[in-house]
C-alpha cells in the first residue's frame, strides 16, 4: 500500500489576533508539508459564533502573507474540499450528527444552563457522563414521544457524545509516544447545539479532518486533552482506518519563569506576542506586532522554528529552505520552550546583516520620513549600507546613529566631549588646509579623497580624522570619514567644515 500524500492543516478560530504560538504551529505544519511534498490547508474554525471577532480572519491571512508561509488550499485560496470556513459547512455536519444519533452513539440533551448550574452546586465535581447521564433530562431518560414533543415545540437542545466508560484510549503521538487516558475521566462532550444549528469544535474538527483527507494533526499542546475524545469520535464515525497521526507541540513558556506565555508577559517585558499590529474592534486597544516593531519576517521564522525543535547541531541561522530540509517532527521537545525574546532580537540583528541594503532601505526611508527627511532611495540605501553593521537590532535604531547624513550639525561646541578632546589650538588651521586640499579634487569619491588626503597626512604629520569628524558630524559617531564625505558631496562637506572652523575659533 502506498502512503497517502501528506496533508496537514492549520485551523485557527477567528476569535482575535493570531498569537505567536499559533504562528509557530502553522510554521511547523508548513515545514512538514513542504518536506513531504504535501499540502497545507488553511481552515477557519468559526463554529462558536459568540467568540467571533470581525477582522480576525483577514488578520490571519495577512500575517502569513507577511511571514512567507504559503497555504495550498483553504480560505482565500480555494481548493477541492471547500468550503474551508466551518460556518459554511452546516449541512455537512448535520449529516454526521444524525448518523451518531441513529447509531445510538450520541443523544439529545435538554438540560438548561440553569439546571446544569444547579447540578454542579449539588454534586461536587459534577461531570456529565455515564455515571450521571441517567439523572439528567435527555433522550436516554425521557420517553421518545416526549423528546419528539420537546423538539417539535422548538425547545433548545444539544447533542452529546455517549462516552463508554472504563476503556483505555490510546493516542499515538509523534512527539509524545503512546498517550493513554481512561475514558471514564471524559465527559459526554457536546457535539452540536440546536440554538445556532452548528456543531462544536470537536465534531467539526474531526469531520473536516476526515473529509479533507488530513494525514497529520500538528497542533499546540493545549489540544492534547481533547485528543482521546477525538480518537473515540473517529472510531464512532467509522473512520478509525484513516485517522490522522497526531503531534502535540510543546507549549511556549514565559521568558522569565514558569507558565504559559501570555500577552501580559509581552506588555510587561516589552515584546510583541502577535505577528502584526492588532486593533481590537471592541475596546479600540492597539497591540503591537512583530512587523510594526521592525522585525524581518525571515528572522521571526528562524526564531520561532527553534522554539521546540533544533537541528541537533550548533547551527542557529537557518533559512526557510534549510528548515524545510532539516525539520524533524519526531524530534520536537516534549518540554515547553522558553520564549526568549532577547534571542529573537538577536536573530533580527543577524538577519539585518544578511539582508541586502536595497531590501532594508524602504524601512529606513519610512523612519526618515517620520523625521521630516525625504531622500532619493539610492542615498537611503547607501546610508543603510554604511551603518547596518553598528550592532543594531532594528532598522529604526539607525536614525539617532546617523541623522548627520541628512542634517548638518546644529551647533559645534566644546561642551561636546569628543570635540573638546580633538579640537586643539592648531586644529582650525589644519582643517583649513584640509579644506583647500579637498576643494582641489574633481573626483570626490572615497577612494580619490583617500589617495589625496593620506599622503598629505603622512607628510605633515597631521592626523585630521577626528577633528574632521567634528566638522561633519558635530560629535564622535559615524562611519569612515572618506565614505561620509563622499556621501555628503564636496559642497556640503566644505560648507560644514567652514562653519565648524568659524564656530570653534
Ligand atoms: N480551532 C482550533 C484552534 O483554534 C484548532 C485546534 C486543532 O488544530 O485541532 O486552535
Amino acid at each position: 500500500m502506498t502512503e497517502p500524500t501528506v496533508r496537514v492543516r492549520f485551523a485557527p478560530s477567528p476569535t482575535g489576533p493570531l498569537h505567536i504560538g499559533g504562528v509557530r504551529t502553522a510554521l511547523y505544519n508548513y515545514l512538514f508539508a513542504r518536506q513531504h511534498g504535501g499540502q497545507l490547508i488553511l481552515r477557519i474554525e468559526d463554529t462558536d459564533s459568540s467568540r467571533f471577532v470581525p477582522g480576525a480572519e483577514e488578520y490571519i491571512i495577512e500575517s502569513f502573507r507577511w511571514l512567507g508561509i504559503h497555504f495550498d488550499e483553504g480560505v482565500g485560496i480555494g481548493g477541492d474540499y471547500g468550503p474551508y470556513r466551518q460556518s459554511e459547512r452546516r449541512d455537512i455536519y448535520r449529516r454526521y450528527v444524525d448518523q451518531l444519533l441513529n447509531e445510538d452513539k450520541a443523544y439529545i440533551a435538554f438540560d438548561t444552563p440553569e439546571e446544569l448550574e444547579a447540578k454542579r452546586g449539588e454534586v461536587k465535581n459534577f461531570q456529565y457522563d455515564a455515571s450521571t447521564r441517567g439523572q439528567m433530562r435527555n433522550s436516554l431518560t425521557l420517553p421518545a414521544d416526549e423528546v419528539k414533543r420537546l423538539i417539535d415545540a422548538g425547545t433548545q437542545y444539544v447533542v452529546r457524545f455517549k462516552v463508554e466508560p472504563g476503556e483505555d484510549v490510546h493516542v499515538d503521538d509523534l512527539i509524545r509516544g503512546d498517550v493513554k487516558i481512561n475514558s471514564s475521566i471524559l465527559d459526554d462532550k457536546v457535539l452540536y447545539k440546536s440554538a445556532d444549528d452548528l456543531p462544536t469544535y470537536h465534531l467539526a474538527n474531526i469531520v473536516d479532518d476526515h473529509l479533507m483527507h488530513v494525514t497529520h494533526v500538528i497542533r499546540g499542546e493545549e489540544w492534547l486533552p481533547s485528543a482521546p475524545l477525538h480518537v473515540l469520535l473517529y472510531r464512532a464515525l467509522g473512520w478509525a482506518d484513516t485517522m490522522p497521526r497526531f503531534a502535540h507541540l510543546p507549549l511556549l513558556l514565559k521568558p522569565d519563569g514558569k507558565g504559559k506565555l501570555s500577552k501580559r508577559d509581552g506588555d510587561r517585558l516589552g515584546f510583541p506576542v502577535f505577528p502584526l499590529e492588532w486593533h481590537d474592534p471592541k475596546s479600540g486597544d492597539i497591540s503591537t506586532g512583530y512587523r510594526e516593531s521592525g522585525y524581518l519576517p525571515e528572522a521571526v521564522i528562524n526564531f520561532l522554528a527553534l522554539l521546540g525543535w533544533n537541528p541537533g547541531t550548533d547551527q542557529e541561522i537557518l533559512s526557510m529552505d534549510e528548515l524545510i530540509r532539516l525539520f524533524d517532527i519526531g524530534h520536537c521537545s516534549k518540554a515547553g520552550a522558553k520564549f526568549d525574546y532577547v534571542k529573537g532580537m538577536w536573530f533580527n540583528r543577524e538577519y539585518i546583516l544578511k539582508t541586502d541594503d536595497a531590501t532594508l532601505a524602504p524601512a529606513f526611508d519610512k523612519i526618515l520620513r517620520q523625521n521630516g527627511i525625504t531622500a532619493p532611495m539610492e542615498r537611503v540605501t547607501a546610508v543603510v549600507g554604511m551603518m547596518k553593521m553598528k550592532k543594531i537590532n532594528f532598522i529604526h535604531e539607525l536614525w539617532p546613529l546617523c541623522d548627520f547624513f541628512f542634517i548638518a550639525p546644529g551647533t559645534y561646541s566644546m561642551d561636546d566631549k569628543f570635540t573638546r578632546k580633538n579640537w586643539k589650538e592648531t586644529t582650525g588651521a589644519e582643517m583649513s588646509q584640509l579644506a583647500s586640499l579637498l576643494e582641489g579634487l574633481d573626483d570626490f569619491s572615497a577612494e580619490a579623497q583617500k589617495a589625496a588626503v593620506d599622503p598629505w597626512a603622512e607628510q605633515t604629520g597631521i592626523k585630521p580624522w577626528n577633528a574632521w569628524r567634528v566638522c561633519l558630524v558635530g560629535t564622535g559617531k559615524g562611519p569612515d570619514m572618506y565614505e561620509l564625505a563622499a556621501f555628503l558631496g564636496k559642497e556640503e562637506t566644505l560648507n560644514r567644515m567652514h562653519r565648524a572652523i568659524e564656530a570653534l575659533k
